[in-house]
């Protein structure tokens, strides 16, 4: 079965057929980096990465690309207010610059603790504006755009089906309508250039045609994408409170400019609720991974909790589902560290696994799919094998999963933290003979690029033999029974 995905603008779950063949652009909009992400935040992320991961399942290679907004992000949608970097900047005293540096690594570190992919690029709004400047110049050249006292503002009355992603009713907002316009003339009018106010600098503020300055939130994406995927690319994506207003800018400013709606598909993950109320950076008192980890959840747990949902729809974050979460994942690492390698996956689960996944990524049913393997009497080195092709999408580590010092045989785990010594020496020889003290207690050790990996090894333990890493007689191997599920 091939790939289906709900497409926001069709409102439709609809075949994926990409543009070229055998490749995928796809564009996710990142973070505004004035303060940490919050795991509502996260959430998207995680979707988006499974989304990647369902496209590389069926085989095309993905251009991914992952803005960061480091400027022009005001607290209001409305185009009023701060932008959130410099009120970032007065809350700790670091400039905006150090800001946009220092909650870009963090989110970056957040995204790696949950093992989302790299993404082929990860534009900096600042960065990019030039291209800004051309994509607005362009558009003023079109007659897309007035000037007001405040900037250069995109002129939505010229488009007749604005805001049909959202499908917006235009009437309806109008007559609604009781914020302050100032010299807007629509209330869907949105800023393109944003002028330094009158008789100040500020931190990040550059030249244009138009007067000193940045550049509206939406333009980034728009003037972003078009350079890093082309102005026509396979799919969009972001949170489902990007639809109504920076998605739907996004695609009149292209249309305006390059006559596209920008991507083929758009979609958007549902939002992580807390209480029953939205959570929001703005907000103040949010949960980050961070939070979570000194509460004893991992992050692997946090992203099993998110698939656990589909990404259409919201998920409600508590401390019992989280800890749920925690303790399935504990049970499906042990259950498949005690599975020996050598096996070869079991074709009707994969296949029954991937029409899930190719459902409009069904990872809830996917799971299902998964415990009920887990299971099942199929001989263990076929779960094995089988579960390691599952997690190619799942992305939860189970291969690189090291049981904790508490829970491995002291022997073990002493033999581990010789062996890391002798690493550490570039003692190689030393580190060899460990490892084949360890195979002889039935654990494998490989090196992979976050250190030593442990499990146990497939065939029957060597006899124990003493030797001069320590090892003895006293060594036993470990029985399966304790890492039974
Ligand atoms: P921001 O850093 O505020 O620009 O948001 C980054 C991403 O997180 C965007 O795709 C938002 O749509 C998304 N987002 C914001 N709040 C939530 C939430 N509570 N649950 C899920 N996604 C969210
Ligand atoms: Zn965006």
């Amino acid at each position: 079965m091939s790939l289906a995905l709900y497409d926001t603008w069709s409102r439709t779950v609809r075949p994926f057929v990409p543009l070229q063949p055998g490749h995928v652009g796809l564009y996710c909009c990142g973070p505004t980096v004035y303060d940490h992400a919050h795991i509502g935040n996260l959430r998207t992320y995680v979707f988006e990465d499974v989304l990647r991961r369902a496209l590389e399942l069926n085989g095309y290679t993905v251009r991914h690309v992952v803005n960061i907004t480091d400027v022009g992000h005001l607290v209001s949608d409305a185009d009023e207010g701060e932008d959130k970097m410099e009120k970032g900047s007065r809350r700790t005293g670091e400039s905006a610059w150090d800001i946009a540096q220092r909650y870009t690594a963090a989110f970056q570190a957040d995204w790696r603790a949950l093992n989302l992919r790299e993404p082929t690029a990860w534009p900096r709004a600042t960065d990019h504006i030039p291209e800004q400047l051309a994509f607005i110049d362009e558009l003023v050249r079109k007659g897309f755009t007035y000037r007001t006292a405040d900037g250069i503002y995109f002129d939505t009355t010229r488009q007749h089906d604005y805001g049909h992603l959202a499908r917006l009713d235009r009437a309806g907002l109008r007559a609604g309508t009781r914020v302050a316009m100032g010299e807007k003339r629509d209330v869907s009018d949105f800023a393109l250039w944003k002028f330094s106010p009158p008789g100040s600098r500020r931190q990040m503020e550059w030249d244009s045609p138009w007067g000193r300055g940045f550049p509206g939130w939406h333009i980034e994406c728009s003037a972003m994408s078009a350079k890093l995927l082309g102005p026509w690319f396979d799919i969009h994506c972001g949170g489902e409170d990007h639809v109504a207003v920076h998605h739907s800018n996004e695609i009149a400013q292209t249309q305006a400019c390059h006559g596209t709606r920008l991507a083929n598909f758009w979609m958007h993950g549902h939002f992580l609720t807390l209480d029953d109320r939205k959570m929001a950076k703005s907000g103040g008192d949010f949960l980050r991974l961070q939070t979570l980890v000194d509460q004893g959840i991992e992050p692997m747990a946090y992203r099993l909790l998110c698939l656990s949902a589909h990404y259409r729809s919201s998920l409600r974050y508590t401390d019992e589902a989280i800890r749920a979460a925690q303790s399935a994942l504990d049970r499906l690492r042990k259950a498949f560290a005690s599975w020996p390698r050598g096996g070869v996956a079991h074709d009707g689960f994969v296949a029954r696994f991937n029409a899930e996944v190719n459902q409009d990524l069904n990872l809830p049913r996917a799971l299902a799919v998964l415990w009920e393997l887990v299971r099942s009497d199929l001989p263990p080195a076929v779960r094995r094998a089988t579960v390691v092709h599952f997690d190619a999408v799942l992305g939860l580590q189970l291969s690189e999963w090291v049981a904790p010092a508490h829970e491995m045989p002291a022997e073990v785990a002493a033999l581990l933290a010789q062996r890391q010594a002798a690493r550490d020496a570039k003692d190689w020889a030393l580190a060899d003979r460990l490892r084949d003290a360890l195979k002889a207690l039935g654990w494998q050790v490989d090196d992979g690029p976050t250190g030593q990996r442990l499990s146990p090894s497939s065939g029957a333990p060597a006899t124990p033999r003493k030797d001069s890493t320590g090892a003895d007689d006293k060594v036993t191997k470990l029985s399966d029974s304790v890492w039974a599920p």
